[in-house]
């Protein structure tokens, strides 16, 4: 049986700078797997490479002659080789990236943004039942349905983030950065819905997250990647006593 997500050897080139060294990961159906590492460790630009975004940036950085992107390896999706499957197509497929920060359409309201999550779908019911699910998981939003996202808070604009991803039906969500520039309590409420959307939806989640004080403690299994290579990997138990580990984001 194949992984649901498989990357090997993955390079990523923004000219002749490297900013995916070398990445081979693995994601198993159902999991939460982390992807730890500090700012420009090359996290987003990963997650760029898994959704397919990196194509469509490339292409335009070709089309206004701008810096030259380069992706070698493979990504593999249930064994399919996806590497250059456009972002719509793998979207198609269930791979649904939610970005960093935020990028909810500021002028639109909670309700319509998720609508737009849920374009995908030509059934409406399959929509309600996605919809339902996402109010239920943040019922802070129900009452803001009708409010610009630009006048939400930071926490709330997440939630909609998440819950705008959610309406497209992922299999694997890939969060990118999901804790980014939120109060701890309002992590904490960030981290509870990522495990109620693991254990009720049995969707499998990628994070990329630089906070992995929060974080380690709900993945199964992580890397750490340094310099867009991966210095470390293991389960969570690894991971949380390994002393590196420790010293580097938990100040001990
Ligand atoms: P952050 O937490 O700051 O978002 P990150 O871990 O997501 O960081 P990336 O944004 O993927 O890291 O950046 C990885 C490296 O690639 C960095 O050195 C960054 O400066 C470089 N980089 C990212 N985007 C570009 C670009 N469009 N052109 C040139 N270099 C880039």
């Amino acid at each position: 049986m194949s992984s649901m997500l498989e990357t090997e050897n993955l390079m990523v080139f923004y000219e002749n700078a490297v900013a995916v060294n070398d990445i081979s990961i693995e994601v198993e159906d159902g999991e939460i797997r982390g992807i730890i590492g500090a700012n420009s460790a090359g996290k987003t630009t990963l997650m760029y490479t898994l959704s397919g975004i990196i194509l469509d940036i490339k292409r335009k950085e070709e089309m206004r002659g701008g810096e030259r992107i380069t992706v070698l390896g493979k990504v593999l999706y249930k064994g399919e080789n996806i590497t250059y499957m456009k972002p719509s197509s793998r979207a198609e497929k269930g791979i649904i990236l939610c970005p960093e920060r935020r990028r909810v359409f500021a002028e639109s309201s909670v309700f319509e943004n998720l609508k737009i999550g849920g374009y995908l779908f030509k059934d409406s019911g399959e929509r309600r039942k996605m919809l339902d699910f996402v109010f239920h998981l943040f019922p802070e939003l129900i009452p803001l349905k009708k409010r610009p996202a630009g006048f939400l808070s930071g926490g709330e604009q997440q939630m909609l983030a998440i819950g705008r991803a959610l309406m497209a039906k992922p299999k694997l969500l890939l969060l990118d950065e999901p804790l980014l520039g939120l109060a701890p309590s309002v992590q904490s409420r960030v981290i509870k819905a990522i495990k109620d959307i693991k254990n009720e939806m049995g969707i499998t989640l990628v994070i990329a997250e630089q906070y992995a004080r929060p974080i380690l403690p709900i993945i199964d299994r992580g890397y750490i990647i340094e310099n867009g290579a991966i210095t470390l990997s293991g389960d969570r138990e690894d991971l949380m006593s390994n002393p590196e580990v420790k010293a580097a984001y938990f100040g001990v």
